[in-house]
């Protein structure tokens, strides 16, 4: 007899682990399953873990404003749980936004006065006073290093920043991820490791279970892909729900540098998390006073999309394998150069590369199915670490109120914020929806 379950979760990501924290709280008998052999070493353990509040949308800004709340408290989100790695910590540097003709910083300034987000409004001289090693010439728009053109001598200046003191990052996203995954347990959620789903059953357009690739089966009549980068591939495992998304998913590959500090300066202690699209790119500190330099995908670099089987496996042809490109590490490091001209860029590439599970508009997918009782929580797009913890209880919710007849496509689900006096329709999320033309189609959402 295959072993039962109330809900099987495929994935034990940071998306994965709090939905299933949150269904075992409400009594669910939860397992998740996971082709790695703990916690987090998806795609979640390159993630840049950083904790900002500026989206494109009115919603993107109020779920990630939410979601830093969550991570302010950490512990008692947690549930006084303990974890015998120790637990993940939230370090609030702040951040800033530079006003720039790359970023519709208007439109984000809009949202945050809806959603009531803490920010102040910097001048270009109040930027340098907190950031002294910061230039901010203008050098719009984005190019590449091999461009002519890069280093024109910049005539105009930005505008200044919108400063969200509440900002950061996360110091461990698998800790993070672990730690959840430890409440989850303390809830008598059950976790495999090492074991492939190689199919969906279902009957009657309802979902049955799983099978792993060793043969075994396990039955549950709510199943959830936070399958990662790989979502698209348990999504057509499933009879009927590929076809029927409107938005679909893929995976793009991404590259992050690591680049050390001017000399002189503590941007490990002293610096701030900086959204840089006058030049492409975004930055934090990172241990070692290194800038951890992440690309927001501007229009004159590559985009690759491998297959998620053979990236990992290390296999893919030029620019497609898991290694960082010489190309693309110069094109990031000599940018933030520009911003920060005293930076000091070694001559060897340091950095990660992984995969981001990217929708057709960069906005998520977190719904059900066109099969009962299959749910999704996929296309995080390189932007939803942040929001782990409120994807995990709206998940929840959705899927305890669909399972108890609510029909969702036609009345969709109004979730209720924990922190933040406002509702929010999880129907912006849809499968169904059409491409949402107010994504910066970027990772900034
Ligand atoms: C380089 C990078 C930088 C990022 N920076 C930020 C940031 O600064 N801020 C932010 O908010 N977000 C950021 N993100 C996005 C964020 O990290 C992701 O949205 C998040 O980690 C995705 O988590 P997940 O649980 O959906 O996926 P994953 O962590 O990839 O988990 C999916 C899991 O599913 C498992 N799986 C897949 N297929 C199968 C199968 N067939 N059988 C069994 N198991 C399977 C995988 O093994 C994996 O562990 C970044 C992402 C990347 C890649």
């Amino acid at each position: 007899m295959n072993k039962k379950y109330d809900a099987i979760i495929i994935g034990a990501g940071v998306i994965g682990c709090p939905i299933a924290y949150e269904l075992a709280k409400m009594g669910y008998k939860t397992l998740n399953v996971d082709k790695n052999s703990d916690a987090g070493l998806g795609s979640t353990a390159a993630t840049c873990a950083i904790i900002r509040a500026h989206y494109s949308t009115e919603d993107g800004v109020a779920m990630a404003y939410e979601g830093m709340k969550y991570w302010k408290d950490w512990e008692n989100y947690l549930g006084g749980v303990k974890d015998e790695k120790g637990l993940a910590k939230f370090m609030n540097t702040g951040s800033i936004l530079l006003k720039s003709k790359g970023h519709d910083w208007r439109k984000v300034k809009k949202n945050y006065d809806a959603v009531g987000v803490q920010y102040e409004d910097w001048s270009v001289e109040r930027v340098v006073k907190a950031a002294p090693v910061y230039d901010l010439h203008e050098h719009w728009p984005v190019r590449r290093p091999e461009d002519s053109e890069f280093w024109n001598e910049s005539t105009g200046m930005l505008e200044g920043a919108l400063y969200c003191p509440e900002g950061g990052y996360v110091n461990d996203p698998v800790l993070s991820t672990h730690n959840m995954m430890r409440a989850t347990q303390a809830h008598g959620g059950e976790f495999l490791f090492n074991v492939e789903v190689v199919a969906v059953r279902s009957e009657a357009n309802q979902v049955k279970g799983i099978t792993l690739k060793d043969g075994s089966q396990f039955d549950a009549p709510v199943v959830v892909n936070v399958a990662g980068p790989h979502s698209f591939k348990i999504n057509q495992m499933a009879k009927g729900v590929w076809e029927g998304c409107n938005i679909k998913t893929k995976a793009l590959r991404h590259e992050v540098m690591h680049c050390p500090s001017p000399e002189g300066y503590n941007y490990y202690g002293d610096g701030y998390h900086t959204s840089d699209a006058d030049l492409g790119i975004y930055y934090r500190p990172e241990v070692g006073n290194m800038f951890l330099i992440g690309s927001e995908d501007p229009k004159c670099d590559p985009k690759v999309y491998p297959d998620p089987d053979d990236f990992y496996a290390g296999k893919g042809g030029a620019g497609e394998d898991n290694q960082l490109s010489e190309a693309q590490w110069k094109a990031q490091c000599y940018r933030l150069g520009r911003r920060v001209p005293t930076l000091r860029v070694p001559n060897q590439p340091r950095g990660v590369v992984d995969l981001y599970d990217c929708s057709d508009d960069w906005i998520p997918i977190y719904d059900k199915s066109d099969m009962k009782g299959f749910y999704m929580a996929i296309g995080t797009s390189g932007n939803q670490y942040k929001n782990a913890p409120v994807v995990g209880a709206m998940m929840a919710e959705l899927i305890d109120a669909c399972q108890k007849g609510l029909d969702h496509d036609a009345n969709p689900f109004q979730y209720k914020l924990k922190y933040l006096p406002r509702s929010f329709n999880v129907g912006f999320f849809s499968r169904k929806r059409e491409i949402n033309t107010n994504s910066s189609f970027s990772v900034n959402g």
